[in-house]
């Protein structure tokens, strides 16, 4: 048994949202109690003390959209690659980047991305992969470094015909394979969606293998009108809008998440109201692709599901929390909305994308629920209480605050160290994949 304690507890639980000085009681990979430190130190005396040090104990934090694929491109620049538009940052840089990502650059991708995930206090990762050099196995690949590591993760690989239709059917086949391998697993840590990459590369052709190979096993996880491109793709070539393709490709639903959704038009939203599909919103790569803003406010006042990712821009998910506030704010040229709404999107609706997934709830500290918490140093300066919790995690708190990473029952990284994984190590093999990679795309030696 694990008990994590003294310091302030928010639980996210609404029966008992805060603890002054709280613990949580695991056992396994199970919450099994929340109380005051007193109460459970005299319940659980053998069990073995995580201490807080009088800071912040939160339910692990969860991204609802990401890219792991992208993990080996910080500081890269790749030599005539000047996008002026959306699809020129897709075809210069990340195309070009999965084009070239074998097994082993994914496998790198993914201790980068997972590991800076739990820096940060990210304990649920939804992914959407490729590698076009080698797809076969790579979403394997990817849970092998999540299960090492220790992540609790959502894989899907990104299903796409713009390297053809061989690439096409391997990827289709990927994700058919996994998550047939999920589901016999079914053990709560790694989880399968079906991914597509976005209407414009997708003919109505795939999407009718995609469902036929999918045959019900799990949602889709695609983006959709990220940039305006996607719209007239789908306008001139189908003679309807995306989300209306979508629907008559069998694509929506419960189950199903949606990227993105920038430009989408009232009858578009309806229809993903009444088909209960979930939308993910990703403020910073929206606003640094230039594409526009997401009407998340019209979407959630019409009671569709929206929740928080970041694309992989960043995988801190308070830095998202920041700019989706200020987006916002911006776009509306109001200084009044958003606040309820990125509170609500990154824990309540995060949450709830989980649970469409999960077994045991997330997000959420209380009896039964996923023992997934962190530890945050954050050391305030003016008053705080549960009352404005949020207004110091807005304007106050980051990702690199967290101290202490507990998954799944298990500390992963305690005091700003992994247990039981050889950071240096892993670094110094990710470094060495970089290279290889940023040599083969620049044509020289790094
Ligand atoms: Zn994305």
């Amino acid at each position: 048994m694990l008990l994590i304690g003294n310091g302030k507890l928010f639980t996210r639980d609404e029966e008992r949202p805060y603890l002054p000085d709280g613990a949580v009681v695991i056992d396994g990979d199970t919450v099994q109690e929340v109380g005051s430190l007193a109460d459970m130190k005299a319940k659980y005396p053998a069990a073995e003390f995580v201490d807080a040090r009088g800071q912040i104990i939160l339910p692990g934090l969860i991204n609802a959209h990401t890219h792991i694929y992208s993990g080996l491109a910080r500081g890269l620049a790749i030599t005539g690659n000047h996008p002026t538009n959306f699809l020129e940052v897709l075809e210069g840089t990340w195309w070009n980047i999965d084009r070239h990502l074998t097994l082993d650059g994914t496998r790198a991708c993914a201790y980068a991305t997972v590991l800076d995930c739990i820096r940060d206090g990210v304990t649920t990762i939804f992914d959407h992969h490729a590698s076009f050099r080698e797809i076969p196995g790579s979403l394997f690949a990817i849970q092998d470094v999540c299960r090492e590591v220790g992540i609790r993760a959502s894989l899907c690989y990104e299903v796409s015909e713009r390297d053809g239709m061989e690439k096409c059917s391997e990827a289709i086949r990927e994700n058919a394979d996994f998550a047939r391998w999920c589901r016999e697993q079914d053990d709560g840590m790694i989880r399968a969606m079906f991914g597509g990459h976005a209407l414009f590369t997708l003919s109505d052709r795939t999407f009718e293998k995609m469902v036929a190979a999918n045959d019900g096993m799990t949602g889709f996880h695609i983006h959709v009108a990220e940039g305006m491109n996607d719209v007239y793709d789908s306008l001139r070539k189908y003679g309807c809008r995306p989300v209306n393709r979508l629907l008559y490709n069998g694509i929506l639903g419960e189950k199903t998440l949606l990227g993105h959704c920038i430009h989408l038009s009232p009858a578009e939203l309806d229809i993903l109201r009444e088909t209960g599909t979930m939308v993910v919103n990703n403020p910073e790569s929206n606003m640094g692709n230039a594409v526009g803003c997401s009407p998340v406010l019209q979407m959630m006042q019409k009671g569709i599901l929206v929740g928080m990712g970041t694309d992989a821009y960043t995988h801190d998910m308070l830095e998202s929390l920041k700019v989706f506030l200020l987006i916002q704010r911006h776009n509306a040229c109001l200084p009044n909305v958003g606040w309820c709404e990125a509170m609500e999107m990154l824990f309540q609706n995060n949450a709830k994308i989980a649970a469409r997934f999960f077994q045991k709830p997330l997000g959420v500290l209380k009896p039964g629920a996923a023992a997934d918490v962190i530890v945050m140093d954050y050391k305030p300066f003016t008053p705080f209480s549960e009352e404005n919790l949020d207004g110091h995690m807005l304007f106050g708190m980051m990702g690199r605050n967290c101290r202490t990473t507990v998954i799944n029952g298990k500390v992963v990284y305690r005091d700003r160290e992994f247990v039981n994984l050889d950071e240096e190590a892993v670094n110094a093999w990710t470094m060495e994949q970089s290279k290889k990679l940023w040599g083969e795309l620049n044509h020289r030696a790094y």
